[in-house]
């Protein structure tokens, strides 16, 4: 049964009390899981509060040294951690596989930043007197995942947090716990002092909450719904406790006449159905230029169709179930409202009539085209396996709809005229363009939303600025 790891032990709930963790594909009980309260919340802050000053000192090479081992025992237990993941989150084993390789990559991308890390030495007008610009760590901080990609979104808070000197109190989302507890269990075993990295298991409403008000947790760097994200910089703002936030995205797609359609639609199957929709940098509004649209789409429903909807485990499996009941109901809803509004369904739009996915959350990837602007899919974050496609007359158009959301978080633009390519990418209004590429964030890079979509930056060198607090030092001599 999993447990809670906190100061480097296990840890049942202060309420004894256990939460079922359910396979999205069929509904079994996958293990249990402590149903924690803010006292247990407390606990974990406490010991990561206390082992802070030591982990802060350690030389960076170690701390290197010790996610480097993280990284290699994750890799050696790459296959059950990835079964793990497909029971409790549903994507096929294939993303698991590559979400866990990610994971042992982000460890060691910034084990290499470690002594990396430096200040500066800065000319004073004063005579006898200079001044240097150090890092240091902030403290306790507290990662806040959610459920579409449990392992990499801790390790994209984790690796960059630890490398620094800070230690960490991770909250997995309630239905998603289990692979990220014994991924941190790995990481304790490779060597991590006590206490360093805690995790903590219960609903966000009251240990997340636990966590946010906690006046010993420093910085709080959270992933989930913009709506969540809101309240986070709310309570946030009492203490004014460093924050960053990886929020809700409706990414634009845009395909114009001159672009490689094949590549195109291939990409847009990516785009759109990993994970089964559920990723915040999803295309989530695709625009094609009117003169190839019929011919974009006749390629990308051909496809769309080829796409094998079932149990992750399964090897031919290219889709899995969504991850909760709610998910796969919102989706409807959504694809629902489109239709009523006049929009035609070009493939899937209800779930598969296949026996083997009647215990799980199934819907059929979906493209719909005719789209009132106005539907709920066109205005709102549709986390699900379903496309809405907009005809366009020119880029100007392309652009000025694509801008028009609250959210700016990824966007792509497919041509072959790189002057269009750069006006696109300088007008899109998202923290991250694609250009003739298939949506996939990189490590290296920085990541983080414009507008509704997020504030400050995971990822690359950057991500350290957010795990640092910058100090002036006057030295006179
Ligand atoms: P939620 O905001 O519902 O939950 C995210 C996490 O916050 C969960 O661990 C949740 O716990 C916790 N939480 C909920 N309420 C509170 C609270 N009051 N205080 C502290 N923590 C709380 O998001 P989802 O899990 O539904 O995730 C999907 C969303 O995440 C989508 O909108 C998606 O776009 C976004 N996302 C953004 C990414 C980005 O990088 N910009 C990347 C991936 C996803 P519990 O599960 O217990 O409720």
């Amino acid at each position: 049964m999993a447990q809670m790891i906190v100061g480097g032990k296990a840890r049942e709930a202060g309420s004894r009390a256990r939460t079922e963790i359910r396979n999205p594909a069929n509904g079994e009980v996958v293990d249990t899981v402590p149903r924690g309260d803010a006292p247990d919340a407390d606990a974990a802050v406490e010991a990561a509060a206390a082992a802070f000053p030591a982990w802060a000192r350690t030389a960076p090479h170690q701390r290197a040294a010790l996610l480097q081992k993280g990284a290699a025992l994750i890799g050696a237990h790459a296959a059950e951690l990835a079964t793990l993941l497909t029971r409790e989150q549903g994507k096929p084993l294939r993303e698991s596989s590559l979400e866990i390789s990610r994971f042992s990559d982000i460890l060691r991308y910034y084990a290499g930043l470690a002594d990396k890390l430096r200040g500066e030495q800065v000319p004073l007008a004063e005579r006898g007197k200079f001044g240097l610009v150090v890092r240091q760590p902030i403290g306790v901080c507290a990662a806040i995942v959610p459920w579409n990609y449990p392992v990499h979104l801790m390790g994209s808070k984790i690796a960059p947090a630890l490398i620094a000197g800070n230690t960490v109190v991770v909250k997995p989302a309630s239905t998603t716990p289990l692979t990220a507890i014994r991924c941190v269990e790995l990481l304790n075993e490779a060597g991590l002092p006590p206490g360093v990295l805690n995790v903590v298991t219960g609903p966000g409403g009251t240990v997340g909450e636990a966590l946010l008000t906690h006046p010993l947790v420093r910085k709080i760097a959270f992933t989930g719904e913009t709506a969540t994200g809101r309240h986070v910089m709310a309570v946030a703002a009492h203490e004014i406790k460093r924050v960053t936030l990886e929020l809700g995205g409706s990414d634009a797609m845009i395909v114009c006449d001159d672009a490689d359609l094949d590549a195109a639609a291939a990409a847009t199957v990516i785009n759109r159905f990993w994970n089964a929709g559920q990723t915040c940098i999803a295309t989530k509004r695709l625009f094609v230029f009117d003169a190839v649209a019929d011919e974009f789409l006749a390629k990308l429903v051909g496809r769309v169709e080829r796409l094998k909807v079932g149990d992750g485990l399964a090897k031919d499996t290219r889709m899995g179930p969504l991850h909760t009941a709610r998910q796969r109901d919102e989706v409807e809803a959504m694809v629902a409202d489109a239709v009523a509004r006049g929009a035609q369904v070009l493939t899937g739009g209800a779930r598969p009539d296949d026996p083997a996915c009647a215990q799980g959350h199934f819907y059929l990837p979906t493209v719909l085209e005719r789209v009132d602007p106005q539907s709920r899919i066109a205005r709102e974050e549709c986390f699900g396996p379903a496309l809405p496609v907009f005809r366009v007359a020119d880029l100007d158009e392309a652009i000025a709809r694509a801008n028009d959301s609250p959210y700016g978080l990824g966007s792509s633009v497919w041509t072959a005229d790189l002057a269009r390519a750069q006006e696109a990418a300088a007008r899109l209004e998202a923290g991250y363009t694609w250009v003739n590429a298939v949506q996939i964030d990189y490590d290296e890079l920085p990541f983080g939303g414009y507008k509704q979509s997020g504030y400050g930056k995971e990822r690359g060198t950057e991500a350290l600025d957010y795990y640092t607090e910058s100090k002036s030092i006057v030295m006179a001599t």
